[in-house]
């Protein structure tokens, strides 16, 4: 362990360095098939303050988390129950230590993340063994300034929250990531919304190596993207095009506002159970169903919902209260189904020809960002991050250019059928 940490610490050096020598290409660099390597990449930029380094001790009543600065920034902290976290809010900062550094904790912190919460803001989740107080919460020195936060355990009669609560809608901000512009749909040309996983503070699935969800399924999106544009034939969107944090809510409002006619979430799972990482792997397609299809599905769909709870935010729920329009949105999510359902057939046949599938590779659960009444919708999990094979394949940069392809070969079917008017599109 100690020996992988400082191989690790290597490597990150190694990284900067090399980033920094190539920061200006890196950055002139459109996003396409050459771009967005998987895993575990540090984009330097001049201009923006950096931490550089965490640390996490502990003393007998006390838990410091202390990060290092390049630059003095505020920070603006609030402790949130619910589960038991504290959120650091700072000025956009990149965030140079291994991104996997937060995931082991110590004292009163159960774990802890960090990355672009939205634009210009960056954010801390630190998740803690119960209510906390923040005793300190403050950057200290001009020359190497860093950021000093101190937990102590709340004592009996000391008020439950020490900071302000903020009520829900403070913890759901209406504007995140600038919403991609809105691009005008023609009949001849479907629109697609493409929606990579996670991002920012919310990793989603780390790989033994460091590899990362947010990351793995941000390069093959932009591959398909690609793809799918040297078609000629279709409109494409991504949720997110860099690392950074996006709402539930805010992915299917992209899809509504754009009146996708196919969205597709990019995701790779990972099993806790360390006996079983060996044994479980592969892809599976999942659509949208209120009865999960196993008890699996009915899991990782409650994992992927959850995100936004990670993210420090008030659990994403759909507004779905209105009797009414439910009614409505039901008949025309069972046409929609039919075209999900459709999608998920060709997709499955189009990958199994490139990668491995799971075992029963077509399921179904209440993902929340598939609850997409006028659009066909699937979520593909790529493989599993717990496992070393997949791991290995996900990020190969030519394995995910294959599983692009696949892709678009299942978009060209669905589409070029209902061209035939074998499937009508919404
Ligand atoms: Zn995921």
């Amino acid at each position: 362990m100690q020996a992988r940490g400082r191989r690790l610490a290597t490597t990150v050096a190694a990284l900067v360095l090399v980033s920094v020598a190539h920061c200006t290409k890196a950055l002139a660099q459109p996003a396409g098939l050459g771009a967005a390597m998987p895993g575990w990449t540090v984009e330097v930029s001049p201009n923006k303050p950096a931490v550089t380094r965490a640390q996490l001790t502990t003393t007998a009543d006390l838990t410091r988390l202390i990060f290092d600065l390049t630059e003095w920034v505020t920070p603006k902290v609030t402790t949130v129950s619910k589960p038991d976290r504290v959120i650091v809010d700072l000025p956009e900062v990149e965030f140079r230590i291994d991104p996997a550094s937060g995931q082991k904790g110590k004292g009163l912190v159960k774990a802890y993340r960090f990355g672009l919460f939205r634009s210009k803001q960056s954010r801390i989740v630190i998740d803690t063994n119960g209510p906390v107080h923040v005793k300190t919460a403050r950057v200290e020195g001009r020359k190497q300034p860093k950021l000093i936060i101190e937990l102590t355990r709340i004592k009996s009669g000391q008020p439950t929250a020490p900071t302000a609560q903020p009520a829900p809608a403070d913890l759901r901000p209406t504007q995140f990531e600038d919403p991609p512009t809105l691009v005008a749909a023609s009949n001849a040309r479907p629109v697609i919304v493409i929606d990579p996983g996670h991002g920012g503070l919310d990793p989603g699935a780390v790989g033994s190596t460091g590899l990362l969800e947010k990351d793995v399924v941000l390069s093959v999106a932009r591959r398909l993207k690609t793809l799918l544009d040297q078609t000629g034939r279709y409109v494409v969107v991504l949720t997110r095009d860099r690392d950074i944090f996006v709402p539930l809510q805010q992915r299917v409002d992209i899809s509504r506002r754009h009146k996708a006619n196919l969205f597709i979430s990019l995701h790779a799972d990972a099993v806790p159970e360390e006996s079983l990482a060996g044994l479980v792997r592969g892809a599976s397609i999942y659509t949208l169903s209120e009865f999960a299809s196993n008890e699996q599905a009915r899991r990782l769909a409650e994992k992927e919902n959850a995100v936004d709870l990670l993210a420090g935010l008030a659990p994403a729920s759909l507004d779905t209260q209105d009797e009414v329009r439910n009614i409505l949105i039901d008949l025309l999510r069972r046409e929609t189904d039919t075209f999900s359902a459709e999608f998920s057939n060709l997709l499955t046949n189009e990958l199994r020809k490139h990668m491995k599938l799971a075992r029963d590779p077509q399921r179904s659960a209440a993902f929340l960002v598939l609850q997409q009444a006028e659009s066909p919708s699937v979520l593909i999990e790529l493989g599993y991050m717990s496992n070393e094979e997949d791991q290995k394949l996900l990020q190969s940069l030519e394995w995910q250019t294959n599983i692009a392809r696949a892709i678009v070969a299942a978009v060209d079917a669905f589409f070029a059928k209902r061209a035939m008017g074998a499937v009508h599109v919404p």
